[in-house]
């Protein structure tokens, strides 16, 4: 196992990965930019260094001060969290130079799954199922009219290069394909200096499911069931649950079990997220992340497992903990991100927390980076924290989460608190029953108001 890990990120991601190492007896390493000296994962890791002023290119997108924060305090790995450099091939090859090791996958994977048409050729050859539409790149109108009626319309234009849901633009008839793909083009061309888009069928309700995995880089591979994350706004997500309330045991088995063999085939090394859109029973792959993702503790919580110890594992060589026999998945668990933001508007509020308390009780979990007094910063994301809350059932977990949002206080800044309250008494929530664009239709509706 490692003797010293350095965790390259801020916030509650942060913290979380400390506490992590520490229940197995690793030192740590906190990183900081100047805007950061007074938070929680500094005042909790064993050194701090500081690695440059607020902004996240001078700092925690530095890798060279990162590498000299390694080399200065003698870390002999590096936790990237999520977000920042954690999906930066580059990072991983010039650590891997410097003999240190990025816990996560090797940078040929983290390079193929980061290019679109790469990770979706890649899934299909290894038996995962995928959105019907072109093969690669898109060239030309010609090609782009033909490519769309053998699909059927409606259909999406997407940028190679794409992410945070840019260069998307939806063609419902031939008419409309011609400047949708044009839009598209310039688009991203912007957005990502490459204007290579391709072309899919486009699925009117489908909802966001998305298959935890981890490999051992060995040829062993395990999946940990599904996240059901469709409660989105403008692409990002609200609230996420495990497990998803549109599957059964036996399709959960089915979907996992494909994405299990695939990264044990591909040889992939550390946790993994395969994304979904799911529509009539049908699973379609859109993108696979290589890191782990902000959603991971409902995971955790319905099946006891703690995914940084199996990232910290696999990445010393040290194997998985648990065998794909050893999984059950016990209740449910729901996840809400509670953010700095008007909750109306979504508009940033950073300031000062004057007073915070968490709700608490069984099967209750803040993870959080603030405190009162904290002052939240305006350079980076707006997450204050993350509610999970498990139950026995999603009944039984849905009345839990009603009581803790009562309970949590965050005063001095605007939260999302608000938008949870209102959306745990809603009817179709309480069923289960909504699809990506629930949130979207639902703001829209009691703004209206
Ligand atoms: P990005 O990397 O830009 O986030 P994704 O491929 O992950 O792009 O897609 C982001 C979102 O765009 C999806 O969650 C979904 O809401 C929508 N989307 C993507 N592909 C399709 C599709 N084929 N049909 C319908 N919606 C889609």
């Amino acid at each position: 196992m490692f003797n010293k890990v350095l965790i390259a990120n801020r916030g509650e991601i942060a913290l979380r990965v400390l506490r992590a190492c520490k229940e197995l007896g690793i030192a740590t390493v906190a990183v900081h930019s100047t805007a950061d000296e007074s938070a929680m994962h500094v005042k909790l890791a064993d050194e701090s260094v500081c690695i440059g002023p607020p902004p996240s290119r001078d700092s925690y997108l530095n890798i060279h001060q990162i590498v000299a924060a390694c080399e200065i305090t003698g870390a002999d790995a590096v936790h990237p969290g999520y977000g920042f450099l954690s999906e930066n091939a580059k990072f991983a090859e010039i650590l891997e130079a410097h003999n240190i090791t990025f816990i996560g996958p090797t940078a040929e994977h983290i390079h193929t799954m980061g290019d679109k048409i790469e990770a979706k050729r890649t899934a299909a050859r290894l038996g995962i199922p995928v959105v019907p539409g072109s093969e690669g790149g898109v060239s030309d109108e010609r090609e782009a009219k033909r490519i769309a009626a053998d699909i059927g319309y409606p259909v999406i234009i997407k940028a190679t290069a794409g992410g945070g849901g840019r260069g998307m633009k939806v063609a419902r008839s031939e008419a409309d394909l011609v400047v949708a793909l044009q839009t598209a083009r310039s688009e991203a061309g912007a957005a990502f200096g490459n204007d290579e888009v391709y072309i899919e069928k486009f699925l009117g309700k489908p909802r966001h499911i998305e298959v935890q995995v981890v490999g051992d880089g060995k040829g062993a591979g395990i999946h940990l069931g599904e996240r059901d994350c469709s409660l989105q706004r403008r692409h990002q997500k609200v609230w996420e649950e495990a497990n998803s309330p549109a599957l059964n045991a036996r399709q959960r088995n089915e979907i996992g079990e494909i994405c299990a063999n695939a990264i044990a085939e591909m040889g992939y090394r550390g946790a993994g997220t395969i994304e979904f859109l799911y529509e009539n029973g049908e699973f379609y792959f859109i993108e696979m992340n290589t890191r782990l993702q902000v959603e991971h503790p409902v995971t955790e919580a319905i099946t006891g497992i703690d995914l940084v110890h199996e990232q910290l594992r696999v990445a010393a060589q040290a194997g998985l903990s648990v065998r794909q026999s050893d999984i059950t998945f016990e209740g449910h668990a729901i996840e809400c991100r509670i953010n700095a933001e008007d909750p109306r508007t979504f508009m940033p509020s950073p300031g000062t927390i004057t007073h915070y308390h968490t709700p608490g009780g069984l099967g209750v979990r803040v993870d959080s980076g603030v405190y009162a007094g904290y002052k939240i910063p305006p350079y980076y994301d707006s997450l204050i924290g993350k509610l999970i809350v498990h139950g026995r059932n999603r009944v039984e977990c849905m009345m839990r989460l009603r009581r803790c949002l009562d309970e949590f206080v965050v005063d001095g800044i605007k939260s999302t608190l608000p938008l949870f309250q209102d959306l745990v008494q809603n009817h179709d929530i309480a069923n289960g029953d909504y699809d990506i664009h629930w949130l979207e239709k639902y703001l829209a509706a009691t703004d209206a108001h």
